[in-house]
């Protein structure tokens, strides 16, 4: 700011007015950092933590924190044998961790792998990601 200060002996009005403009200026662009910072570091945050998130998903722990039916064609509405992400038949008896919160089924390999694109589940839209 000693830059801007360097006035003439006797400061005359036009002198005071470009003082003020330049203060103004500077004001302006420190303001307009500032906003611009905040926005960039929030912007910043949010992305890291979808990616933090989707790494998360992407982890077989995550799938593992789903809770698990087991299958029972028998007891099956016939809507629900098969994986709607590979599309093969569900093996009696085979474990299967269910989508939260719509608590559809699919192969635990194939819900990784889904996973690690979208949150979003395969059979109803429904997204598992709580923020
Ligand atoms: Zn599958
Ligand atoms: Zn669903």
């Amino acid at each position: 700011m000693s830059r801007v200060l360097t006035q003439p002996e006797t400061p005359s009005l036009s002198g005071w007015l470009i003082v003020i403009l330049v203060v103004g200026v500077v004001a302006a662009f420190v303001v307009i950092w500032f906003v611009r910072h905040i926005v960039l570091h929030r912007r910043r945050a949010r992305r890291e933590a979808v990616i933090a998130f989707a790494t998360q998903l992407a982890s077989t722990d995550f799938v593992a924190g789903f809770p698990r039916c087991t299958f029972d064609p028998a007891a099956g509405d016939g809507a629900t044998d098969s994986c709607a992400i590979c599309l093969g038949q569900y093996e009696p008896g085979e474990e299967l961790p269910m989508f939260l919160p719509c608590f559809h089924p699919f192969h635990a390999l194939c819900l990784t792998q889904w996973l690690a694109r979208t949150t979003l589940c395969p059979t109803c839209g429904a997204s598992t990601f709580v923020s």
